[in-house]
Order: C-alpha cells, then sequence, then structure tokens
C-alpha cells in the first residue's frame, strides 16, 4: 500500500511493479479497456480460469464470461469507469471440470497519463482457503464433538463425513462400520427430508447386533449438513419389554396370565365375529388333588409341579393355541380352530394323555390328572368372561363327576347356572327377612346314652321349592359369602334357644351345642367380638358353645386361622374339628389348630362292620384323639351295630339317624323333656 501511497516515478520501478504482478500466481490481475477488452491477462488469471492470456486478450469480457452479464458486472464496471473504486464480496467460482473455490475481486480505475479512466483494473483474491477454514469452523461449532452420546455428521447424499469420539466407540463396540448401524431403508431420504423441512426427524429405531439405536436427525440447511444423534435404547426398550412380558405372564411358570389370555380370548371373539371362520373353543383346567401335593409335600415341590404342567401343556399343544395359567392349580387353553365339541374334547384328552405319566419332584414321583371343562366359542356376541366362566362351571362338572374326565358346557349347564344364580338370589332374600330355620341333631354319650349335646344346622323352606339340601345352599352361600350371615343367624338362633331350654329343663342346662363355622367366617377380623356379643346376648354359658370348623380353614392363612381360634376358646367355648379324616391333612391339622375334640366322619362309620379296615381306622382315631386328650364324636350312626361297635372302641359321643335326624326346634324341645336315652 505505502508503495502505490509513495507514487513510484521511476519507468524502471513502474516497469518491475508492472512485471510483477503480470507474473503472479498469488494475485490476479486482469485489466481492461472501456469497451472492456482484455488488455492484461497475468499468470494467476490464467491458472485460476483455465484460459490461457492468448485466448483472452483483445476479447471483450462479457464475451468471454456470459454470465457477468448475469451477475450485473457490467454495471460494476462502469461504476468503475465513473472514477469509482469497488470491492465485490467474496463469491463463488467454478470452472467446470478444473477447480471450484471462493475469489474477492476489486475493481480500479485504470488512468491514462492525462488522468482520464482508460479502463478498469480487477484484482483477484483466491480466498477458497480462507473460506474453507471459515466453514469449517463454523461446522465445528455446531458439531457437538464432545457429546457423550454418539454424533454422526452426514452431508446431503446420506455420507458420514464426521464421527465424533462416542460414535468411534459405537463402531468399535459392534464392531462393525456406522453405516450398517443406521435405518437400513431410508436413510438417505430422512437426510433429504431434515434438509428440505428444516426440522429435526425424530428417533427412527435401528435394532444391531442385539442392541437398540435410536437416531434423530438435525439438519442444518446452511450448510448443506445433517448432524445424526445416536441413543443406545437397548436398557429401555429390554426393560418396557420385560414390564410388558411380566404384567402379561405368570411368574412362576412363564404362560400367559389371566389378563393375557382375557386379550387373546377377546381377539378370538372378535375374528369368529368378522369371518365366522373355523371357530374356537376355550379349555378350563384344573388340576385334581393339587392341595394334596401342595399342602403334604410343601409349596416348593406344589410350585415345581406347577412348572412341570405348564411344560407338558406348551409341548402338547399347537403353537396356535395359547395356554394361561390363571392361578393357583388352575389353567386356560384357547384352542384355534376347534369347530366342534370333538375337536375341543380330542385336545383335551391329549392334555390329559400328556398329564398322565408320573412326574418327577425332588424325589417324589407325583401322578396328576386335571378336570377340563370345555366352552365353544360361537359368532354370537358373547363376552369373554363369560365363556370363561361356563368352561369353569363345565369343569366343575367334570370334577364332581371324578378326576380326570372332560365336559363341554352345554344347554344342561346353562340352565343350571341360571338355577344357581336365582337360588343364590332367594337365599340373600331369605337370609333378610330371617327366613333361614335351624334345626337340632342331639349328640348322644355312649357311656350313659344320655343327650350330652347337640348340632344346630341351617335349613332353609323355600317359598315354591321346598326344603332345599342344605348342601346345596351351604355351597352357594360359601361361594357368594353369604354364609357369613348364614353363620351368624344360626349361632345367634342356637344359643338363645339353648338358653331358653336350660332355663326350662333342668337337664338341659348343661346342654352341649355345635355350631358350624365356615372358612369365611373365620376370616372376618371382628369375629372374636361378634361371638361374644351373641353369647352375651343369649345369656348361655360359654362353655356350652363347641363351633365345628373343617380343616379347610388350613388352606389359606393356618397361621390366621390358629390365632383367631386360640382367641374365640379365650371366651371359654371349645373347638372340633369337623368332618375329621376327609382331608388329606387331618392329622396335622390336630397339632396345628387348638381344637378340643374331633368328628369322625360319617364315611368311616358308614363303612364300619362291612369292611374291616375302616373300624381299624376309627380305632386308630379314637386311640390318637385320646393320647392326645381329645374328645371324639361320631358321626353318622345310623345302625345298632355302628352304635355297639364305637361303643365297644371307647368312642366318646355319636350322632346320627339312629338317634334322631335334625329335627325343628320344637319337635326338640319335646324329645328333650322326654328324657329319652339311648
Ligand atoms: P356337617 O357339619 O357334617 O353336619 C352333619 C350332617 O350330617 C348334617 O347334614 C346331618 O343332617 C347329617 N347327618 C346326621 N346324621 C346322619 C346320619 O346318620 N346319616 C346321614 N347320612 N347323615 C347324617 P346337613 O344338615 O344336610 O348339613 C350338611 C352340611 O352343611 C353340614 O355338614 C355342614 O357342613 C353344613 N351346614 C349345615 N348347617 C350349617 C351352618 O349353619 N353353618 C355352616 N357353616 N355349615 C352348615
Ligand atoms: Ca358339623
Ligand atoms: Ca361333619
Amino acid at each position: 500500500m505505502s508503495a502505490v501511497a509513495a507514487e513510484p516515478g521511476t519507468a524502471a520501478l513502474r516497469r518491475s511493479l508492472f512485471e510483477a504482478l503480470a507474473g503472479s500466481e498469488a494475485v490476479g490481475v486482469a485489466v481492461c479497456d472501456r469497451e472492456f477488452r482484455y488488455l492484461l491477462w497475468n499468470r494467476f488469471m490464467e491458472r485460476l480460469t483455465g484460459l490461457p492470456a492468448s485466448a483472452v486478450l483483445g476479447r471483450n469480457a462479457l464475451e468471454v464470461y456470459p454470465h457477468l452479464r448475469e451477475e450485473r458486472l457490467e454495471r460494476v464496471l462502469n461504476r468503475v469507469l465513473d472514477g469509482e473504486t469497488v470491492s465485490l464480496p467474496d463469491r463463488r467460482y467454478t470452472v467446470p471440470g478444473v477447480r471450484a473455490g471462493w475469489v474477492s475481486a476489486q475493481y480500479w480505475p485504470h488512468r491514462s497519463s492525462n488522468g482520464a479512466v482508460a479502463g478498469v483494473v480487477g484484482i483477484v483474491h483466491d480466498v477458497t482457503e480462507r473460506k474453507r477454514a471459515e466453514e469449517e469452523n463454523e461446522r465445528l461449532a455446531a458439531f457437538p464433538r464432545e457429546s457423550p452420546n454418539p454424533v454422526l455428521e452426514c452431508d446431503a447424499g446420506g455420507s458420514i463425513v464426521y464421527a465424533n469420539p462416542a460414535a468411534a466407540r459405537l463402531a468399535a463396540d459392534l464392531g462393525m462400520r456406522l453405516e450398517r448401524a443406521l435405518p437400513a431403508r431410508g436413510h438417505a431420504d430422512l437426510v433429504r427430508a431434515a434438509l428440505a423441512s428444516g426440522t429435526a426427524v425424530r428417533a427412527v429405531e435401528v435394532a444391531v447386533d442385539g442392541r437398540v439405536l435410536s437416531w434423530s436427525y438435525h439438519p442444518h440447511p446452511p450448510l448443506g449438513l445433517v448432524h445424526l444423534f445416536a441413543e443406545d435404547v437397548t436398557l429401555r426398550r429390554a426393560m418396557e419389554e420385560r414390564l410388558r412380558h411380566e404384567a402379561l405372564h405368570d411368574a412362576l411358570t412363564g404362560l400367559p396370565n389371566r389378563r393375557c389370555f382375557m386379550d387373546r380370548l377377546s381377539g378370538a371373539l372378535q375374528r369368529e365375529r368378522r369371518r365366522r371362520g373355523p371357530g374356537f373353543a376355550v379349555l378350563f383346567m384344573d388340576l385334581d388333588r393339587f392341595k394334596l401335593v401342595n399342602d403334604g409335600l410343601g409349596h416348593h415341590v406344589g410350585d415345581q409341579l406347577l412348572v412341570a404342567v405348564a411344560g407338558r401343556l406348551r409341548g402338547c399343544l399347537r403353537d396356535a393355541d395359547t395356554v394361561a395359567r390363571l392361578g393357583g392349580d388352575e389353567f386356560a387353553v384357547l384352542v384355534d380352530g376347534a369347530s366342534c365339541a370333538d375337536a375341543a374334547l380330542r385336545t383335551a384328552e391329549g392334555i390329559q394323555r400328556e398329564l398322565s405319566p408320573a412326574i418327577g419332584l425332588g424325589g417324589y414321583e407325583v401322578f396328576t390328572t386335571a378336570s377340563i371343562g370345555i366352552a365353544l366359542g360361537t359368532p354370537s356376541p358373547e363376552q369373554p368372561e363369560l365363556l370363561l366362566r361356563n368352561a369353569d362351571i363345565a369343569m366343575y362338572r367334570a370334577k364332581a363327576r371324578g378326576a380326570g374326565r372332560c365336559e363341554v358346557f352345554d344347554r344342561e349347564l346353562h340352565a343350571l347356572t341360571l338355577a344357581r344364580l336365582q337360588l343364590d338370589t332367594d337365599l340373600r332374600r331369605a337370609v333378610e327377612r330371617g327366613a333361614l330355620g335351624v334345626h337340632y341333631q342331639p349328640i348322644v354319650a355312649l357311656d350313659s346314652g344320655r343327650m350330652a349335646a347337640v348340632e344346630a344346622l341351617a335349613r332353609w323352606n323355600h317359598p315354591v321349592r321346598g326344603w332345599v339340601p342344605p348342601d346345596e345352599f351351604i355351597r352357594c352361600a360359601e361361594e357368594s359369602g353369604l354364609i357369613v350371615q348364614v353363620g351368624a343367624h344360626v349361632l345367634a338362633e342356637a344359643c338363645r334357644s339353648l338358653a331358653a331350654w336350660g332355663r326350662d329343663l333342668p337337664a338341659a342346662a348343661a346342654l352341649g351345642v355345635s355350631v358350624n363355622l365356615s372358612v369365611k367366617q373365620l376370616a372376618q377380623a371382628d369375629l372374636v367380638e361378634q361371638v361374644r356379643r351373641t353369647l352375651e346376648g343369649s345369656g348361655m354359658e360359654p362353655g356350652r358353645l363347641r363351633l365345628e370348623v373343617t380343616e379347610s380353614v388350613l388352606v389359606e392363612n393356618p397361621a390366621a386361622a390358629a390365632a383367631t381360634l386360640g382367641r374365640l376358646k379365650e371366651l371359654g367355648l371349645r373347638v372340633l374339628m369337623d368332618d375329621f379324616g376327609t382331608g388329606w391333612s387331618s392329622l396335622s391339622a390336630l397339632h396345628r389348630l387348638p381344637v378340643d375334640g374331633l368328628k369322625v366322619d360319617r364315611s368311616f362309620v358308614a363303612a364300619m362292620g362291612r369292611d374291616g379296615r375302616a373300624g381299624e381306622l376309627v380305632a386308630s382315631v379314637v386311640a390318637l384323639a385320646h393320647a392326645l386328650g381329645l374328645e371324639v364324636v361320631a358321626e353318622g350312626i345310623e345302625r345298632p351295630d355302628q352304635l355297639a361297635g364305637l361303643r365297644a372302641l371307647g368312642c366318646d359321643a355319636a350322632q346320627g339317624f339312629l338317634f334322631s335326624p335334625a329335627i325343628d326346634a320344637d319337635a326338640f324341645a319335646r324329645l328333650l323333656a322326654s328324657g329319652r336315652t339311648w
């Protein structure tokens, strides 16, 4: 600059300057006259444009570069001819096939010796390097190099042009080029779409080599680049998958659970409605005597049995079928394509065959059978719950007919279900109106032949059906929970009657009364308080009351049952184990529950005499009970020989039709007054 400012005056210096510029490889110099004809085209210009001076000199600039017209350079040049110096901003240039880059240009007036503007001097700099460095800086500034997550930079065509260290580590971990970890189909489209829209494309997941990567595309349209952020969502997806699996599967056996089964059942129903296709059936399966294994060999072995059964079920069903564990020892199967009862029965029988070989469990050989109920899927708008319930009802009938059977839900069962529902409604009404009666059956002391106690038994005189067998309505009440009210009613009624008879008849003053206590009652939190109040209200001495429980109270929560019975006994009453010998764990029940005595089930008494072994069994029960200091009452004495046998065994008391069936309060009061002995 100072050289120019110094106005070099000597011709020698001017010539040197001219030669230096003309030959310069660092700066471009082109000079043209007022008609824009080139007068000078230096070496740099030759290199930059690929055009030799010989091809340019003397020609009009706008002719050499037609596009200059478009770029309005003509106007710029005219301004220079008017004496202005003009700098143009950096511009891109391309010489096809030769080079592309950036130049900056300045235009000076070329003055003749008289000072008039004779043309234009153009000085051109190649600023490609600087421009590239600037771009690179901009790019680097935009690129999240230090991100702990893998980040890639892709050009507009989708090729990876840069990967941050985390991305490089990812590639090393995967042992593959990152290109292979990108969305296989559509990566280039995603890049294009992101650039075109200028907005990020979110989370496209790719499974690579056991891992799940989630890519999001963040475009930088001015740079023609897209940054790809990768997130390793393998753990999250695995966790989600596990949670989903757990929500729909049984933890013990890994089979689908009830919820999953109901979902698939709904799906099957919907398909059936649409296409009236090959049909399906629902099998409800319950293991026979599972409690026996569970209580006898322990929960651990019970669990193993369930797992083994699940394995066998899986093994004998087709992939299209769904087998689920509904809970406990209940399983359900959705049999695909079973259009008729025969097809479903074949599947059920296949399951029973599969279950029949012994299962080895930790040193035990366990044989198991299953009762199976079948409900056929129909295209009618049935609810899935209804279908499953129908299969369940059919299963109950199968079980009632013996172990290892199948039953199909049919009209008859349907009618039965309706009848049971009706029964429940009627029973509820009877309880509300206090219409349930109590009958009394004497219990005779075998040494004296006198009545020692009485069992209070619920009776229901149905307005239409007449007397309903207790077994029937008691089961119904147990199922609906109504047994709690039934039991409370019988207890109150019995205590009141006994207190009254004791007042009227000196002989009945110490008469005991047995009242049956259901498992459901035992589970009530305020049972002890209820019984205490009932006793108080009746005025009967607590020592006269015996509560009869069956060993089924041990099934749910043995410790709680034992504790409640203990607290009941603190009221002064006694506890008897009912139906002794029918359960499987009877003997251990005697140890686990605080009982004062037991009632030998009538099935043992019924077999006495005719079957020597049953006699022996009763004999050993009596001996065992006495050894434990327990009272023994025999149930169901119907024949004199049974009475004689029990007397001989030293059994304490007995109850049965031989003495009297259960009779109503008036009849029983007369019996008491008669002072009859046996
Ligand atoms: P359970 O507690 O074993 O009652 C004895 C059952 O044996 C009574 O049947 C009685 O009538 C019957 N029985 C008595 N002697 C003989 C006999 O010599 N031969 C035969 N074959 N049977 C005899 P019931 O009254 O039909 O009651 C059946 C079951 O219903 C009872 O069995 C008891 O488990 C239940 N139950 C009855 N009333 C109540 C109640 O108020 N509460 C509860 N929780 N259950 C009750
Ligand atoms: Ca009883
Ligand atoms: Ca009994």
